[in-house]
């Protein structure tokens, strides 16, 4: 009966052992597995501790020469693992390890944008705080008073984008904004068009549309309009001249939209990385344009949302093309909380 018992026990313990997902084994003397679970195999692929990784060598004679547990972070390859390894009186050495990999990207991702918000949001307080002191100098002129206020008036501007963005991805990424109804994808471009059609006059350029009637999305129309003003809106500050093209069509069992514009272009060096957080060209002339890098990272995320896809073609001092799939619902009928 209690070797029943011991049998039950030992057999469960070997369970846990054998499909537990972090690495475990134990070493003899020589530093060689004495036994191990299939992880343990898995990411290190030998049972001779010699063949083993430095860093992880480093560790495991760590533990053996202090006699005492040791903890460490070993990177191998693409993955982080957290090792601890403790001595085992008469045998050898125990240790396991926990894939981190995860965690430290997570850790990686706030450094960096705690980096660049902090950046961003400075360097346009900085600018507020030497205007604010230029235009209570005595002797400052009534122009440069006039002209310190405008500067900080742009500052404050682009602060108060940046904090939008930021909100508004915050917002995205923790799944709020589900107001799902039926929209017409053609008439949100319109009235988008409609808003900026002055800004693009201004700067002699002329937007052009080709608005297919009237593809029924379920969607949620205050994202969706966000969605074409970015694009539209990168399309008139990237252009110095020629055309913005906003175009809507129907294909199968989904809605291609498109922004297309003969301006400044994306390099090929840039062109994977713009729907990034914070990325910006490194290009003198996207320098000249005023913006946060979080715009089009903001489009993907309303596009993914939505169940679809979103692509870029652009050719230096050509133009560039920014295209995305939306699911059609074909189900859909006009109902009382459609968009106008
Ligand atoms: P930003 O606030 O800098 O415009 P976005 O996320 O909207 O940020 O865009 C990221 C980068 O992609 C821009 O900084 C710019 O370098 C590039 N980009 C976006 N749209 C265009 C476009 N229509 N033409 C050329 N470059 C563009």
């Amino acid at each position: 009966m209690l070797y029943q018992e011991a049998e039950v026990e030992r057999e469960r313990l070997s369970l846990t052992i054998r499909t537990a997902n972090d690495a475990i084994a134990l070493l003899n003397a020589e530093g060689n597995v004495l036994a191990s679970n299939p992880t343990a195999h898995a990411i290190l692929g030998t049972e001779r501790g010699e063949d083993f990784p430095p860093s992880l060598r480093a560790v495991l004679a760590q533990a053996k020469g202090t006699g005492t547990v040791i903890k460490s972070e070993i990177d191998l390859g693409e993955q982080t693992y957290h090792v601890a390894a403790a001595p085992v009186a008469g045998t050898g050495l125990v240790f396991t390890m926990h894939d981190v990999t995860h965690f430290r990207q997570l850790a990686r991702l706030k450094d960096d944008f705690v980096a660049t918000v902090s950046h961003d949001l400075r360097s346009p307080l900085t600018s507020v705080l030497g205007y604010a002191k230029l235009a209570q100098m005595r002797n400052a002129t009534q122009q440069e008073q006039l002209e310190a206020l405008q500067r900080i008036e742009v500052s404050a501007q682009r602060m108060t984008e940046l904090i939008k963005d930021l909100l508004d991805l915050a917002k995205l990424e923790v799944g709020m904004a589900d107001k799902l109804v039926a929209v017409e994808l053609d008439r949100l471009a319109r009235a988008v068009i409609e808003e900026l059609e002055g800004a693009a006059l201004t700067k002699g350029l002329t937007i052009r549309y080709e608005l297919n009637p009237h593809p029924l999305l379920e969607a949620d129309p205050r994202l969706v309009t966000q969605m074409w003003r970015n694009l539209i809106d990168n399309a008139i500050k990237y252009t110095d001249k020629g055309t913005v093209t906003v175009r809507v069509r129907t294909a199968d069992n989904y809605v291609l939209g498109q922004v297309a514009d003969t301006g400044i272009g994306i390099s090929p060096v840039d062109l994977p990385y713009v729907f990034d957080k914070f990325y910006r060209a490194q290009s003198p002339k996207t320098k000249e344009v005023v913006g946060t890098g979080l715009g089009l990272s903001l489009v993907k995320s309303i596009v993914e949302k939505h169940g679809g896809q979103i692509w870029v073609e652009s050719e230096l001092g050509i133009g560039s093309t920014f295209t995305f799939s939306l699911p059609l619902r074909t189900g859909l009928s006009y109902g009382q909380d459609q968009l106008a």
